[in-house]
């Protein structure tokens, strides 16, 4: 199996490499991740800039191509010129942080997995549920375990996993749980303060806090320790209103000619 590995915390991130050390176990697997971090780009492309790659080394080793653009170039760029095929499986993380619920749509490591999607490759993308004292071990063979997993089972086109993982003690974690995507609005705080020259900024910041107790839920579960598997899909289009429209859009644009 070979696997393109990226993320969006770029390729000198240490869940990179945790995960890469595992991927490694159960097949090849290139690295072409953002040169520096691209947390929070979403599913941008670069259009109006060059981009550039180099070589990156990493413990005096080969480890992979540093690529001046986020998650969503990085998967482009790699099949389109590293590798000139493509993978059969594409994993973005272990992202530093969760991407839970609404972080789904502003994250560069979920886009780097809906990327490898659109491409119809399986993809997979996973983070750890912290920020401070990180342990990617356990996270990272969670990864290379749903891969496996994920190699073997018929994962439509256009749909990928996101995977979060708590980042506690291996015997604290309960379980992997099935769960669909929350869609609880995230980042709604601004802080105030002021730079060295006395101007006020602002500095967006904030989560939702987690009451709810439906553990189908991604944020719930993963707040009571669970690994969360959702299968999300590209496709965003809302067929059940569709078919409403469909009825009313004709007869509307006929009695309001625009
Ligand atoms: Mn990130």
């Amino acid at each position: 199996m070979h696997i393109l590995l990226t993320n969006d915390d770029g390729i000198y991130a240490e869940g990179i490499y945790a995960l890469y050390l595992e991927l490694k176990k159960i097949g090849k697997v290139t690295v072409v991740a953002p040169d520096s971090e691209r947390s929070s780009v979403g599913h941008g492309i670069t259009l109006a800039h060059p981009i550039w790659h180099k070589k990156v080394r990493r413990r005096d080793k080969f480890f992979g191509h540093g690529i001046s653009g986020t998650p969503a170039d990085c998967v482009k760029f790699a099949i389109g010129v590293i590798l000139k095929r493509k993978p059969d499986m594409v994993i973005s993380g272990i992202n530093l942080g969760p991407n839970d619920g609404c972080s789904v749509f502003y994250s560069g490591t979920v886009a780097g997995a809906r990327e490898g999607a659109l491409l119809g490759i399986p993809s997979i993308a996973i983070s750890l549920a912290a920020f401070l004292n990180p342990d990617f071990s356990y996270a990272a063979r969670c990864g290379a375990r749903l891969a496996t997993l994920v190699a073997t089972s018929r994962i439509p086109k256009g749909t990928f996993l996101n995977v979060n993982v708590p980042n506690v003690k291996p015997s604290r974690v309960k379980g992997f749980k099935l769960t669909y995507q929350g869609m609880v609005p995230i980042h709604g705080t601004f802080r105030k303060r002021k730079d060295p020259n006395l101007r006020e900024y602002h500095w967006m910041t904030g989560r939702m806090p987690l009451r709810g107790k439906d553990v189908r839920m991604d944020s719930n579960a993963l707040h009571q320790n669970f690994v969360t598997v959702t299968p999300v899909r590209s496709d965003s289009t809302d067929y059940t209103f569709f078919h409403q429209l469909d009825n009313t859009l004709p007869k509307f644009f006929n009695r309001r000619r625009p």
